[in-house]
């Protein structure tokens, strides 16, 4: 491709975004905001997205068949399965709906994900047990109204995805598959370059199991994931379900002192709180009151400076879902105003979790239940009875221990590039969909969903490889394999010569990006060479002589070759 015939090249001056990729990519021409999480993929950009998808296809053939399902669903589908309720990301079109109702009274969503499209489709096609197992999958656009978009590529709006979903007769087929789709998940991302840093890391199966789902995470400081490691096992958990243990916290010589309640009105955080009463945040408890689906009213407490993690509660407490007390209920529980809730004197009938957090401290502090009063120099075993059991409801942070081996987690930022998730059979039941067995009864059927971002893998690709010239993509993605620089071309018989390299590169099926420019200097060329990033730049020059120069991006040293010796280097490249 003739560079001076490029639509979308380099920008000399271009904004500065919030990460590199978002910068780098729009200032060496492959994106273009659109606005905030909505690009548009320029020629050399949708190159490179197109690359990444065809590595994650190749590998998608062997485990399943492609498809391509609308964007645009009806709502009803949605409400079969109750998700047009939970999914906070999803994006209504209001003004087409309006339209829509009035005309057929139907309404519409844009699929962030496609269970509520591939669930019915699969149903009309296949229901005998002889068909089964079988995957489909699609790459495809999928719409997100994520309350914050950033980081470029890595969070948007509208982006890419290839989901995959999987079919079975039984839970063992669906575990057999799942764990298949590791290893062809770590293919295609070794091919990508981001292999070696990518990792499977442990998260939420979600409310309807207490199994774990998996994560593919590529450690990247731009990512917006935290992953805690546990070295003496190598197993990596997402934060939100890191099991964890406290750091003791110890006081040297300290006396048990006598419970006393202090006024501190409007002081309610733990950080205000330890201020004002003169103690260390780890000596303040942070109480909280849920309610939960089977209408109990739970307190939970943890220690000063850690949250609750209501994932990890809601599985202690047994219950599906719990959302925190209304304020009317706080007060009607605690009897005084809210932020002053505490784990002494409840009433019986709440049932109270403690973290373990909790325990192991001596004089420390707990709201009074009684409005402006924090009690201090609370003990168990005096003002209140040490609890049968201390739970672990807390979000993990850094320096807690995993529980098991009392180890102190390594704790690395990441960002998800793909998620399997075992579905079990909570979208073929909310379809009614079941298999003919061969005893000709009806029975349930196993899913399993497989996601992997390719647009967020482009932007982790150029996180991961870049330096203060510009972009250095992996040879299996870059745009083209090949930069060829011509320079001093008003001299015609350099002008023939860089013409006839081009022809012979296109000739042995060499992707090239020519830079045939004529009113561009040197400098310019070099440093735009360096920006695009792709891993070989060629020049012809006054100074090569008969050769051609050869330089690979991520290396200084370049060398002068014959185009015999050039053809036999790329090919052996390629
Ligand atoms: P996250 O936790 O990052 O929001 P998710 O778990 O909601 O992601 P999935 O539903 O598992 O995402 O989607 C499959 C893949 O799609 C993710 O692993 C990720 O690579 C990509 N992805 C998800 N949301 C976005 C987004 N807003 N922008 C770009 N890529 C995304
Ligand atoms: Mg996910």
């Amino acid at each position: 491709m003739l560079y001076s015939k490029l639509f979308g090249k380099t920008k000399k001056s271009s904004k500065q975004y919030d990460s590199v990729n978002a910068t780098l990519l729009t200032k060496s021409g492959f994106i273009d905001q659109v606005m905030a999480g909505t690009y548009t993929y320029l020629p050399l950009g949708l190159k490179v997205l197109n690359k990444i998808e065809q590595i994650i296809r190749e590998e998608m053939d062997t485990i399943g068949h492609e498809i391509l399902m609308p964007a645009l669903t009806p709502i009803v589908n949605w409400q079969q399965t109750g998700r047009f309720e939970t999914v906070d990301v999803l994006m209504k079109t209001t003004p087409a709906n309006i339209f829509a109702k009035a005309k057929n009274d139907t309404e519409y969503v844009l699929n962030p994900t496609h269970e509520e499209v591939v669930t019915p489709l699969a149903q009309k096609f296949i229901l005998s047990y002889k068909d089964f197992p079988f995957a489909l999958y699609q790459i495809q656009n999928k719409f997100r109204n994520e309350p914050r978009v950033k980081s470029g590529l890595l969070r948007g709006r509208e982006f890419r995805m290839k989901d995959l979903y999987s079919f079975h007769t039984s839970e063992k087929d669906l575990k057999e598959y799942y764990e298949k789709s590791k290893e062809v998940y770590m293919r295609v991302f070794n091919r990508l370059g981001i292999g070696k840093d990518t990792v499977i890391v442990m998260a939420s199966g979600g409310s309807f199991t207490d199994d774990f789902s998996h994560e593919f995470q590529t450690i990247c400081d731009t990512g917006e994931d935290t992953v805690f490691f546990v070295k003496s096992k190598n197993i990596y958990y997402n934060k939100e379900v890191t099991p964890s243990k406290a750091p003791k916290v110890e006081y040297k010589d300290e006396k048990i002192l006598p419970r006393k309640d202090v006024r501190g009105e409007g002081i309610i955080g733990v950080e205000e709180l330890a201020e004002f009463l003169k103690i260390p945040v780890e000596k303040t408890t942070k109480t909280l009151l849920f309610e939960t689906d089977d209408n109990r009213v739970i307190a939970a407490a943890v220690r000063g400076g850690y949250d609750i993690n209501e994932d990890k509660l809601r599985k202690v407490v047994k219950c599906k879902a719990l959302k925190l007390a209304s304020e009317e209920t706080v007060k009607k529980v605690t009897r005084a105003e809210v932020g002053y809730a505490g784990i002494l004197d409840l009433p019986k009938s709440i049932e109270v979790y403690l973290d373990e957090s909790v325990g192991n401290r001596t004089n420390f502090e707990t709201g009074s239940n009684k409005t402006h009063y924090h009690s201090i120099n609370v003990n168990f075993g005096k003002d209140l009875p040490l609890p049968k059991k201390f739970y672990d409801i807390k979000v993990a942070k850094e320096g807690d221990l995993y529980p098991e081996t009392n180890e102190v987690y390594k704790v690395m930022r990441a960002s998800e590039v793909g998620n399997i998730f075992p579905l079990y059979t909570k979208f073929t039941e909310a379809f009614n969909y079941k298999f003919i067995d061969r005893d000709g009864k009806e029975k349930p059927i196993y899913m399993g969903c497989y996601g992997i971002g390719p647009s967020r893998i482009m932007g982790i690709i150029v996180e991961k490889y870049h330096d203060d010239k510009g972009i250095v993509w992996p040879s299996t993605v870059a745009p083209f394999q090949v930069h060829l620089l011509g320079l001093d071309m008003k001299d015609e018989s350099i002008k023939f010569k860089v013409y006839q390299v081009y022809k012979e590169l296109i000739k042995k099926n060499i992707e090239v990006l020519f830079d045939d420019r004529e009113n561009v200097t040197a400098g310019e060329k070099f440093s735009d060479a360096d920006l695009i990033g792709i891993p070989v730049r060629l020049v012809v020059s006054k100074r090569t002589e008969e050769k051609i120069e050869y330089k690979k991006r991520n290396k200084n040293k370049p060398e002068l070759l014959s185009l015999n010796e050039l053809l036999t280097k790329l090919k052996i490249k390629s």
